[in-house]
């Protein structure tokens, strides 16, 4: 316990902070006084299991200690040195990615940090423009790949667009070859359970085995030129839209962009690092991309980092451009110094085979509780990243009816999410809420089995 007077921060919090996915009227105040492994710690002891990993991002547990020694270490060393000097820390962490992690692959060339997720993929949308010099791009329903300018325009979930971009022919830059007015065009998501193509999954594939949804992404792209088109962007599993695709439908995808010459960019934000029981979630496929976002567990989130790697030729392309575009923090010594402790951290302890041991305990626990409950729909995922939809019947009826933006008109209060959310946290289990009807569940690496048992007879 510390002295803290939580009073007088709930007064400061209520009165000048500005609200996220609620209005100050629908705000309830849930004080945080310290974090540990997978729990959230409230200023009277309570302990909250947290079942969505603070958005899916503290891959090596809260308040890892080896992360806070090697930040304590650099803090002793630097204070800033901004991207156009070189700190150990910074070079180490390339290696780390590049080497320890990617190593055996023989695609990635390159990598530059950020700070975020969003900036990742901003960066990856300007490499790509600038590589391909072309200006569209395309992404799909569902999708979400953050809230800046660039990324909000491939973001397809409600409340997170901007709105100001897309076509809009203010976004050229002169002098950037590539990068002016483009258009975004969305491409099908994969969702064989609602199909945006009305098909079903096992009679949707054509005589050479490709996927309705692909052949339809496919001819869109043809039919606005493949010269047009930079590049695809794509999450493996979408995170925000809860859409885990057929197993042929992601080598597809990288066969069709390279048939139509154009990028493929994998948005690993809330993938990367192990969730999935790979280190990204791409290397189940097979597939090699051409480039990947990364933030989140990069670090596991003690101190914001994101990063684009990119593959050898857009490498040695942009060695020789005279890039004139940086954000103050990237490559910041003591983000970066988190990020090598973090990604040590995971290797020596093996993590990523472990979430991968750990995610086959999950899904038998959830399955468990689909048996039982017929409101439980399909469960999908892998490692420490779960989805359960919450569905009304049998025939998967869902309670909130989305459309391709994941929009709706419905009050939160009535989502299953939310109904379920403040149940459980009676139990001391919180979960994320923000997809009405479904369970997204995350939790970091190590999770034990105690844990799990916990959160399942929590939903149960
Ligand atoms: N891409 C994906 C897949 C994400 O899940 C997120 C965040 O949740 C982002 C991008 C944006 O990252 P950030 O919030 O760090 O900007």
């Amino acid at each position: 316990m510390t002295n803290i007077d939580w009073k007088k921060v709930e007064e400061w919090d209520n009165k000048y902070i500005l609200r996220t996915f609620a209005t100050q009227d629908e705000y309830q105040t849930v004080p945080i006084e310290s974090t540990e492994g997978d729990y959230l710690i409230m200023p009277d002891g309570t302990r909250l299991l947290d079942l969505f990993n603070q958005l899916y991002c503290v891959n090596t547990g809260q308040k890892n200690k080896k992360i806070n020694d090697a930040i304590k270490d650099a803090l002793d060393r630097y204070g800033f040195v901004w991207d156009a000097y070189t700190s150990d820390y910074k070079a180490k962490a390339a290696k780390l990615i590049m080497e320890d992690i990617l190593g055996e692959e023989s695609w990635p060339g390159k990598i530059r940090f950020v700070s975020t997720g969003s900036e990742a993929n901003e960066t990856a949308l300007f490499i790509a423009r600038l590589f391909k010099n072309r200006p569209n791009v395309i992404t799909r329903e569902h999708a979400y790949h953050g809230w800046t300018r660039g990324a909000s325009s491939l973001t397809r979930v409600k409340g997170t667009r901007s709105g100001i971009t897309e076509t809009d022919p203010n976004t050229e830059q002169r002098h950037v070859p590539g990068q002016q007015d483009g258009v975004v065009a969305v491409a099908p998501s994969p969702n064989c359970l609602r199909c945006p193509l009305s098909h079903k999954y096992g009679s949707c594939h054509d005589e050479t085995g490709e996927l309705a949804c692909v052949t339809y992404t496919r001819r869109m792209i043809e039919n606005q030129g493949p010269e047009q088109v930079a590049a695809m962007v794509t999450e493996i599993t979408q995170g925000a839209g809860s859409i885990h695709p057929p197993k042929e439908y992601i080598p597809q995808i990288r066969k069709m962009t390279k048939e139509l010459d154009i990028l493929w960019i994998v948005d690993e934000v809330l993938t990367g690092f192990g969730r999935t029981g790979e280190w990204f979630n791409y290397q189940h496929y097979g597939v090699e991309p051409d480039i990947v976002t990364m933030a989140k567990g990069l670090s596991s989130s003690t101190i914001p980092a994101g990063a684009v790697v990119v593959n050898k030729e857009i490498a040695e392309f942009m060695d020789q451009f005279r890039w004139e575009t940086v954000s103050t923090y990237s490559g910041h010594p003591i983000a970066m110094a988190a990020v090598c402790a973090n990604i040590e951290y995971m290797i020596e302890e093996n993590l990523v085979a472990k979430a991968k041991e750990t995610g086959k305990y999950f899904k038998k626990r959830l399955l468990e509780l689909q048996d039982k409950h017929p409101t439980v729909g399909p469960v999908n995922g892998a490692g420490v990243l779960w989805m359960v939809e919450l569905v009304k019947d049998a025939k998967n009826t869902p309670f909130i009816k989305l459309d391709r933006n994941t929009t709706h008109e419905a009050d939160p209060s009535t989502f299953p999410i939310n109904i379920i959310n403040a149940k459980a946290l009676e139990k001391g289990v919180l979960i994320g809420g923000f997809v009405p009807n479904t369970l997204r569940i995350g939790t970091s690496l190590d999770i034990s089995k105690e844990d799990i048992d916990k959160a399942i007879d929590a939903l149960d």
